[in-house]
């Protein structure tokens, strides 16, 4: 008999969360500790979605997505989690850029910012302060016409070196380009070069582990190995159900963390909403995908201090084509040493790039696999300018491409972020066709990320709680 994951599942929640996700968890959390039923189903057999680690043999620990995110981090864990979640958040400090147009070391802060654009690019500090200024003040009720390409012109007028310091952080961190609006730059770059990049000591699966036993005790019913396959719909557009597992369960409102397009287009379908809005969905284009390296030194062997992440790129100048291009010029290095998972002898280091789904597809399994040793052996002929001997150090590599996020998270395209920023408005609009039912992850730029797929399922869970007591029925 295979096993019933939903074994003891009751037959109807006030929510049903679809995916655990940051925002699926944070949405669940909420919703749980404001007293509604809440169930929360994950397809894979690990929750966190992106936020997620791999164990491989020799004791190697992998972490996808810990590179660093904002301080707001401290904050929104401290609220809506715990505080020993947000104690646990550290900064890094180590953050370098190497690349043809200049090599650097910053603490990732205003001021450190301030300081090499006035001292190493020769800014004028008005500037760089009118710069820092405009970018902090801009919300989402701003223009959204000016591009971020509009923007770095009217400041820094021909400087592709500025450019790049400024931008090439960001577009690792969430896909966006110069062509996106600006406001998506402006309210990312305050969140992120305000006060630093931060990471959480102790890992993902410490993190997530955690978060699992916070949701436990405020009675969130946790499932994993569970794939939604439909949202039930009533005729007069009102969620009923889920269909999970071969089980129908019903609930007051679904939260799906799942990927936008997915929602809407498979869990949903387009027969059950407008004809504009279905267009207007259909238009959302999706984020980039990524591919990774990931290093396992043997244990005990490690390295000096060469930072925390590094910014390579051989490019002349800034280019998103460039850095989405199997042929890899651009690479993120995070390095990991032992404190960040106190009590280990681990040294790993993980390399990323952002990937084009459509480069890794339909190719013939062997030259699947051919690629992946190229991106592999390209990864460490690179980082030996940096780490002398790596290869004689290494314990365990392994790589990850576009197939891999979408195979694990069922993003289509193995979208690592979501989609562009037009996705927002559809994402908030779902509710308006569908009563009850709500998308909560990464979207249009700015709720992506760990801090933007928090924050958006913290929105998201206070919009539900209302709705639900506004419709709770007397007794
Ligand atoms: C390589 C990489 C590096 C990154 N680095 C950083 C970083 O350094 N800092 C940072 O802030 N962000 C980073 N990100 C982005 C960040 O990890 C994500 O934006 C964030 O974790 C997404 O959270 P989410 O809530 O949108 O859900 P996701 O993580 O996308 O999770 C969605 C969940 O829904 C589940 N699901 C989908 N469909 C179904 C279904 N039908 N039934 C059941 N379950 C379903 C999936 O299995 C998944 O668990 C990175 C992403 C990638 C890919």
């Amino acid at each position: 008999m295979p096993k019933d994951f939903l074994k003891d599942a009751r037959d109807f929640y006030d929510v049903v969360v679809i995916g655990s996700g940051l925002a699926g968890l944070t949405s669940a959390n909420i919703l749980a500790r404001a007293g509604h039923s809440v169930l929360l189903l994950e397809h894979h057999y690990q929750l966190g979605g992106m936020a997620t680690w791999f164990k491989r043999k020799g004791g190697h620990i992998f972490d996808i997505s810990l590179h660093g995110f904002p301080i707001g981090m401290i904050k929104s864990c401290r609220k809506y989690w715990t505080k020993e979640i947000a104690d646990s958040i550290v900064q890094l400090k180590g953050i370098r850029f190497e690349n043809p147009q200049f090599s650097l070391r910053t603490t990732f802060d205003r001021e450190d910012f301030t300081s090499k654009l006035v001292n190493q690019f020769g800014i004028p500090p008005e500037t760089v302060t009118r710069f820092f200024d405009r970018a902090r003040g801009m919300n989402f009720y701003d223009d959204q016409s000016m591009t971020t390409r509009e923007l770095f012109e009217e400041f820094f007028p021909g400087r592709s070196d500025v450019v790049r310091m400024l931008m090439e952080p960001i577009t690792y961190a969430n896909g966006s380009t110069l062509d996106d609006p600006a406001i998506t730059y402006g309210i990312v770059f305050s969140n992120f070069m305000s006060k630093g990049v931060y990471t959480f000591q102790g890992g993902t699966d410490a993190l997530v582990t955690k978060m699992k036993e916070e949701m436990l005790k405020n009675g969130v019913d946790l499932r994993i190995r569970c794939l939604v396959e439909k949202i039930e719909v009533t005729p007069d557009r009102k969620v009923a159900a889920v269909h999970v597992n071969g089980r129908r369960i019903g609930c007051r409102a679904i939260v799906s963390n799942a990927n936008l397009k997915s929602t809407i287009f498979k869990l949903v379908g387009e027969e059950h909403l407008d004809p504009a809005y279905v267009e207007e969905a259909r238009a959302v284009r999706l984020n980039n995908s990524s591919c990774q390296v990931y290093m396992g030194l043997k244990p005990g062997m490690g390295f000096d201090n060469v930072g925390d992440l590094l910014f390579h790129s051989e490019h002349s100048g800034f280019d998103v084509n460039a850095m989405l291009s199997k042929q890899v010029s651009s690479r993120t290095f995070s390095f990991y040493y032992p404190e960040t998972r106190p009590g280990s002898d681990r040294w790993l280091i993980v390399s990323s790039t952002n990937a084009n789904y459509r480069d890794w597809v339909d190719i013939p399994e062997e030259q699947y696999e051919a690629d992946k040793a190229a991106l592999i052996e390209g990864t460490l002929n690179c980082l030996e300018q940096y780490v002398p001997n790596i290869r004689e150090k290494l314990d365990y590599l392994e790589a990850s491409t576009p197939r891999t996020f979408q195979h694990y998270t069922l993003h289509q395209q193995g979208a690592s972020f979501g989609t562009k920023f037009e996705g927002l408005k559809v994402s908030k609009e779902l509710p308006q066709q569908i009563s009850g039912l709500y998308h909560a992850g990464s979207v249009g730029i700015i709720m992506s990320g760990w801090l933007g797929a928090v924050n958006y399922g913290v929105i998201v869970a206070n919009d539900v709680d209302k709705e639900l007591v506004k419709s709770a029925v007397p007794v």
